[in-house]
């Protein structure tokens, strides 16, 4: 008998947010004899939470209905039903908090833990991976051996690198000495990095997007006196989510995206013509903006490098405001922030961030002018949102992979460059037979690769690639 497909096989995930998590659903759920080891690592917090769902605010609601969360794409009522039973008034429309939604992680992978007694089985690993090489056995088959920062080394036949969303990139400025300032918090996500800041405080939010709704809100409910401002280059902010209490209208995007062409001024001039056009019969943007979303990576993909450079120039930020959506309530809470004045906005760039004594002086070009402003605050966070630039992320394992070139970086920072079997690509083009990736940064293939109903998508094939991998049997539901 073939060894290979005799053989149960070792597969590590390295993070355990929501795709790692995901993944080791699916790989453990059949409850298949043969159903493979997974050893799950994780690095901070709780496992099955990740930088998303590892909030305990209740004011951090989920910019996605419920009944577009479940984790599986073929149970999709899933996720409303885990909610149902903490709270019957959940509906599919519901915005629920990411809390609950970390709750639901959790309690789906311990469900397929303790259903797959009978087989290979999880394994947890509390621990950073630092350095993973890859080898090749005296039997010609490749290996991994994933080494872990307290010193142990795993090996496993498959390592799927689910290691999210890295801390954001600082902005770039002519002295960038404030930086290592104890009042600059270059990750609001970090554990406890928030709770650093005395109420009273005001605070710069560097970024008007997500992320500051969220510093923002939680900023408010500490002490609603406090003022923030809020800056970045074009001052845009979150479009928020329709009250789901209309039926979304269908809309067959495939005319539009045919018209579209295969540049980005056509794009958004197809676009806006079409948004205008059904406007009159009361067609919501919204409607159209989702329609496009099985079709983005399409679009994405048939763009030159050149066009790519050009949409992530001058489209991306407007993109973002109208896609990435906030919750009604979210949204509205914010509004009110804005308009009692306690926070305020601003476009125009950063020019210079000095330390003063107690108090920091932030000194900004307005856009489109060349009048500068400053602000006097008492701390700075960074709210620009994940870095996807590899080659800026400070990770001893991400630069480990990309100094020794198993990694690489697509050429605009948005991601890492993979295989449709999500292979890491190596600088010089080979693909990795070990070593996977899944996750936020497969936007650089298919830009739309952020959120849970596409990743949970991606996850379920990675799923079903590492088990014909390993057995020649597809992945299926128990
Ligand atoms: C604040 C925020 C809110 C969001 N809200 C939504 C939402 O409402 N709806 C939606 O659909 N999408 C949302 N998203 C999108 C989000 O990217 C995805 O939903 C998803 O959470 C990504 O999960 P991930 O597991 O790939 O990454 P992460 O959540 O970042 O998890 C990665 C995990 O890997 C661990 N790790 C990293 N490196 C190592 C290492 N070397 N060794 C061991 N462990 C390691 C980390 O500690 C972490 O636990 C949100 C994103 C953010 C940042």
């Amino acid at each position: 008998m073939d060894r290979e497909v005799d053989m149960v096989k070792t597969i590590v995930i390295v993070g355990a947010g929501f795709s790692g998590t995901a993944l080791a659903v699916n790989l453990l759920r059949s409850g298949h004899a043969k159903t493979p080891r997974v050893i799950l690592i994780n690095r901070s917090g709780r496992m099955a939470r990740g930088v998303a769902y590892g909030t305990n605010d209740s004011r951090h609601l989920l910019n996605v209905p419920a009944g577009n969360m479940s984790l599986l794409p073929d149970q999709p009522d899933g996720f409303v039903e885990y909610c149902r039973r903490v709270d019957p008034s959940i509906t599919p429309k519901s915005f629920v908090s990411r809390e609950i939604y970390g709750n639901y992680l959790e309690q789906s992978l311990t469900d397929v833990e303790c259903r797959n007694s009978s087989g290979s089985g999880l394994t947890r690993v509390v621990g950073e991976v630092v350095r993973i090489e890859s080898m090749v056995m005296a039997d010609s088959q490749q290996t991994a051996a994933i080494h872990l920062r307290d010193g142990n080394t795993l090996h496993a036949d498959h390592v799927v690198l689910a290691c999210g969303n890295f801390a954001p990139a600082s902005p770039p400025l002519e002295d960038s000495s404030f930086y290592s300032s104890k009042r600059y918090i270059r990750d609001p996500w970090q554990s406890g990095a928030l709770a650093t800041i005395p109420t009273h405080e005001k605070v710069l939010l560097i970024g008007t997007g997500l992320t500051a709704v969220d510093v923002a809100l939680r900023f408010a409910g500490e002490n609603p006196s406090r003022l923030c401002y809020a800056v970045s280059r074009r001052g845009l902010m979150p479009q928020a989510h329709r009250s789901m209490d209309k039926a979304p209208v269908q809309f067959d995007a495939s005319p539009l995206v045919r018209e579209m062409g295969v540049h980005v001024r056509g794009y958004v001039r197809a676009l806006r013509q079409q948004i205008a056009l059904h406007a009159r019969d009361g067609l919501d943007w919204r409607d159209i903006v989702a329609a496009l979303r099985p079709h983005t990576s399409a679009l994405w993909t048939r763009l030159s490098e050149a066009e790519r450079r050009r949409f992530l120039r001058h489209v991306q930020p407007h993109w973002d405001v109208h896609r990435h959506r906030t919750a009604p309530e979210s949204h509205q809470n914010f509004k009110t922030l804005v308009t009692n004045g306690t926070l305020r906005t601003l476009a125009g760039n950063l020019l210079r961030i000095r330390e003063e004594g107690n108090s920091i002086r932030v000194a900004i070009r307005l856009r489109g002018t060349t009048n500068e402003t400053s602000v006097e605050v008492g701390y700075v966070v960074n709210c620009t949102g994940p870095n996807s630039d590899v080659r800026r992320v400070d990770d001893p394992l991400i630069r480990q992979l990309i100094t020794d070139g198993v990694m690489s970086a697509d050429p605009n920072g948005s991601g890492v460059e993979v295989t449709e079997d999500y292979q890491l690509v190596s600088s010089q083009g080979q693909c990795n037979d070990v070593i996977r990736y899944v996750g936020p940064l497969l936007r650089a293939r298919y830009w739309e690769a952020t959120a849970v109903p596409e990743l949970r998508q991606h996850v379920q094939q990675l799923a079903n690639i590492l088990s014909i991998a390993r057995t020649g049997v597809r992945v299926t539901a128990a």
